[in-house]
């Protein structure tokens, strides 16, 4: 695939000349001022979202594919981490504080998009959510819905990169490989910010404690997130 056969762009967008050829798949070049654009794949983050036995789908409200079910996630946004894209967009879709991603696995996804074919790289994350009552679906989906990933009809989902994720998702839980971001009981309760707040004060270098003479009040909190929970699974900003 050439890219201007990608994009259906006739004329450069900085000269106006219609004097443009594909240099190959990604870019293409203007010969009138020598201006070259590259398409490049664009960063997305995925989550997994773990409720006890069962995951999040989405039902996508726009297009592509509109109607079918995702897992939820979104484009990276300039000067942001994929991690951070990933909290972002769970809290804009989904109303849902989550715990630090774990990565699980990436993939790639075309898109037709008003006669547009984009390219992304995926990054996948499993997450836990502490709290799903308060989960409303906002944004870019009509709703969302609880399910066993075992019991996913895969011909509803909208791309092939969510079933490779889920794939390979099932053959780790199978195997107890899914390691469990569930923050402790007692830390359910906490909203954010106060609970990444705390979390940003334990390291895995450590695995104890840094902490600000001006946030000594934290300081017994701390001590509990570090004495019951594995500091590996709630890291770090
Ligand atoms: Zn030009």
């Amino acid at each position: 695939m050439r890219m201007l056969d990608c994009v259906n762009f006739k004329y450069c967008p900085r000269c106006g000349e219609p004097h443009l050829r594909s240099n190959d798949a990604q870019s293409f070049v203007c010969l009138s001022c020598g201006f070259t654009y590259y398409h490049s794949s664009a960063a997305v983050a995925v989550g997994i979202i773990k409720c006890d036995d069962k995951i999040i789908l989405t039902k996508r409200a726009r297009e592509p594919q509109k109607g079918l079910l995702a897992l939820p996630g979104g484009f990276v946004d300039y000067r942001e981490s994929l991690e951070s894209a990933l909290v972002r967009e769970l809290q804009e879709e989904l109303n849902l504080t989550v715990t630090t991603p774990n990565y699980l696995c990436s993939h790639w996804e075309r898109y037709l998009f008003r006669d547009v074919v984009y390219f992304s790289t995926i990054a996948f994350y499993v997450v836990s959510a502490n709290d799903i009552s308060n989960a409303k679906a906002n944004d870019d989906i009509d709703a969302f819905l609880l399910v066993q990933p075992n019991d996913i009809d895969y011909s509803k989902l909208a791309f092939e990169s969510d079933r490779v994720a889920l794939d390979r998702y099932r053959r780790l839980s199978l195997k107890g490989e899914i390691r469990d971001a569930t923050v402790c009981p007692w830390a359910r309760g906490m909203m954010s910010p106060q609970l990444p707040l705390l979390a940003s004060y334990v390291t895995p270098e450590t695995e104890g404690i840094k902490y600000a003479g001006s946030k000594l009040k934290l300081l017994p909190y701390i001590l509990r997130l570090v004495r019951e929970v594995n500091p590996r699974t709630i890291a770090l900003t």
